[in-house]
């Protein structure tokens, strides 16, 4: 199973990743990814950008070095209610809005039930596109309910191949449940590097690793395909863009 898609990595802007926007490009290249999303940390997160940085992304181009590189941001969820740190207006724009917990960015709740219930709000959102790192145990969640509810909500749950690496440790075993649910229900996943150096970026070996454990194939998998990422991206950026925020 290859992916030829990576719709989660960072650069230098974010404060705590070491590599520009054109080296993650190269990196890109250089690991067979022809979709690159860059996707920095929202501004709740200590030495995070700007919502100046987001609302600029269109000086980007489309393709840079022969990339497709998606203009997105990774939400912080800061409260139950699934309030996202960036203006609706602004991640309306975007092309992709990634959305999940992480410790030091305002977030208060301290249940499963908590955890679950500002997840819940936050897929319902229909700016959201992606759920990152949802196995993470840190923020513990009802797996049956999110699934289902990505399902739904057309909204797709990463399998994020740093959470076995150095971060969000012990996150293996809510995954391999997450990635038996999502089969059990047809819901497609996604396999991201969440790279924060140019090297990592399309390496999601670990994450492959475990899909493979409980039997996922490459059908299961949404960025093992460009045509299947190209059509989810474009269906909901018809979809956000028709909202009358
Ligand atoms: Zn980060
Ligand atoms: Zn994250």
């Amino acid at each position: 199973m290859e992916i030829v898609a990576d719709l989660h990595t960072h650069t230098i802007a974010c404060g705590h990743a070491y590599s520009t926007l054109e080296e993650m490009v190269a990196g890109a290249k250089q690991n067979g990814i022809e979709i690159m999303a860059t996707t920095d940390h929202g501004p709740c997160m200590p030495g995070a950008n700007h919502p100046y940085y987001f609302g600029n992304l269109h000086v980007l181009p489309a393709v840079i070095e022969g990339v497709r590189v998606l203009k997105g941001v990774e939400c912080n969820i800061t409260d139950i209610h699934g309030s996202l740190d960036l203006p609706s207006k602004l991640l309306q724009r975007m092309e992709i809005v990634l959305a999940g917990f992480h410790p030091l960015t305002g977030y208060q709740g301290s249940s499963k039930k908590e955890h679950t219930q500002a997840m819940l709000n936050a897929i319902r959102n229909p700016l959201v596109d992606v759920i990152v790192h949802p196995g993470n145990p840190q923020f513990e969640i009802e797996i049956e309910q999110v699934v289902n509810a990505a399902l739904e909500n057309e909204v797709l749950l990463e399998i994020n191949n740093s959470s076995f690496l150095l971060s969000r440790d012990g996150s293996r075993e809510y995954c391999l449940e997450i990635a038996l649910q999502a089969k059990k229900v047809g819901l497609q996943l996604l396999l991201n590097s969440d790279a924060h150096f140019s090297a990592d970026v399309g390496r999601i070996e670990k994450a492959r690793q475990l899909v493979k454990e409980v039997g996922l194939t490459a059908e299961d998998v949404l960025n093992t395909s460009l045509v299947a990422v190209k059509e989810f991206i474009a269906e909901k950026m018809a979809l956000k863009q028709g909202l009358d925020i």
